[in-house]
């Protein structure tokens, strides 16, 4: 019997278990903040040279602190792709914001940076980036715009830790970035995140939010006698056993991501001319971007043919899956004044977009089970 491919499977790199003992009998320290943490932190700043990493308990929760650092205030809007996760913009309208999505471009998937200057209002009060599947939204032309109105950027960069757009690393050109270490995602720890500061005037608040309101990280560093309730806040700090968990995952961070490159050099080189062939889309990836290899997508013609080769694949035990809905139609869009039109690209990504098994373990035999089950399809509606 041959066995199903999952269409993602949580990958060990090998020191998982060792890291998590140390944490316990070396360090003797498994709450927030420990040795792993330090350790996280240190890395991430260091490799990406930003000013600040803190890590956090979900990239959900790395935006929510991004919300409650920039100030945002009901009634103040936020502009943000159509076509993301719903955490990118539910973080700001917990504070109350209202959102204001944009359609995508359709060759990268990534905001559609000729409707951003349009979207702006004197309300606007943050923009949110997303680089889907880890290549580069166009930061030159974005940053210009939120440079000239004095609006913050925030990029979710759940997506693209390492990537680059013209030899700069996302997540380092808005004033915040925000990580995700989810199980599905390159480099995991189960439930886990960062925040990434850029802009150092938001360094020390975030510290405090991070920690319950309190100043307890100045506390620990000797720089107050005493920690008390400075500002609102919330516990996001994961536990070090976590930290420990991601800390070998970071620091394997180059055989992980050379793996998930073979992959998807493997599905573009032997789709492409399939994909030709049948009119389907694969991923656009300009020559600037060094990409994350974070997805394999491919988007069909239309809806049905779209579910029939998610039922083909699935015949066979392969489990391909779609995302994202269109956020302006979804019920919480639809209050906020979302109506069918107002995005015409994420609306047919919605319908027509699947996602091809990926993890860091797949194993060539698996991965040629898939492309040939792909090509073997033939229920085009
Ligand atoms: C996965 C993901 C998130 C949420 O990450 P969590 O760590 O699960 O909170 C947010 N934004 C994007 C674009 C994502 O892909």
């Amino acid at each position: 019997m041959t066995l199903a491919i999952p269409f993602n499977r949580p990958c060990f790199t090998g020191k998982e278990m060792h890291y998590i003992g140390e944490a316990v009998y070396r360090h003797g320290h498994i709450s927030g903040d420990g040795y792993f943490t330090k350790q996280c932190h240190r890395l991430l700043e260091e490799s990406l040279g930003v000013k600040k990493a803190l890590l956090t308990t979900s990239c959900t929760h790395a935006l929510e602190m991004a919300a409650i650092l920039l100030d945002i205030q009901p009634g103040d809007e936020v502009i943000c792709p159509d076509f993301t996760f719903v955490s990118t913009i539910n973080a700001f309208v917990l504070r109350g914001a209202l959102p204001v999505f944009i359609d995508v471009r359709a060759d990268t998937l990534n905001l559609n940076e000729h409707a951003l200057e349009a979207a702006i209002t004197p309300r606007t009060k943050a923009i949110l980036i997303v680089h889907y599947g880890g290549v580069g939204a166009e930061m030159d032309t974005i940053m210009a715009i939120a440079n000239r109105h004095r609006i913050p950027v925030i990029e979710d960069n759940a997506h693209g830790l390492w990537a680059k757009y013209k030899g700069q690393y996302l997540g380092t050109f808005g004033a915040m970035a925000t990580q995700s270490f989810h199980e599905t995602k390159n480099f995991q720890c189960g439930e886990g995140g960062a925040l990434l500061i850029n802009d150092p005037q938001y360094v020390e608040r975030a510290e405090i939010i991070r920690e319950k309101g309190t100043n307890r990280s100045r506390f620990f560093r000797g720089q107050v006698d005493k920690y008390t309730w400075v500002d609102i806040g919330s516990s996001y700090l994961p536990s070090d056993v976590l930290a420990a968990f991601l800390y070998a995952q970071l620091e394997e961070r180059g055989s992980i991501q050379a793996k998930r490159q073979r992959i998807w050099d493997t599905y573009y080189a032997q789709l492409s001319e399939w994909a030709d062939a049948h009119d389907v889309q694969i991923p656009t990836v300009p020559g600037y971007c060094e990409q994350a290899y974070h997805v394999f997508y491919m988007v069909l013609p239309n809806l049905p043919t779209r579910q029939n080769l998610i039922a083909h694949l699935k015949s066979q035990g392969i489990l391909s899956v779609f995302h994202y809905l269109p956020l302006h139609l979804s019920d919480m869009g639809q209050g906020y004044g979302g109506k069918a039109g107002d995005c015409p690209v994420t609306e047919r990504l919605g319908e027509c977009l699947v996602r091809l098994p990926f993890y860091n373990d797949l194993s060539d035999d698996d991965q040629a089970r898939v492309i040939a089950g792909i090509q073997s399809f033939e229920g085009w509606v």
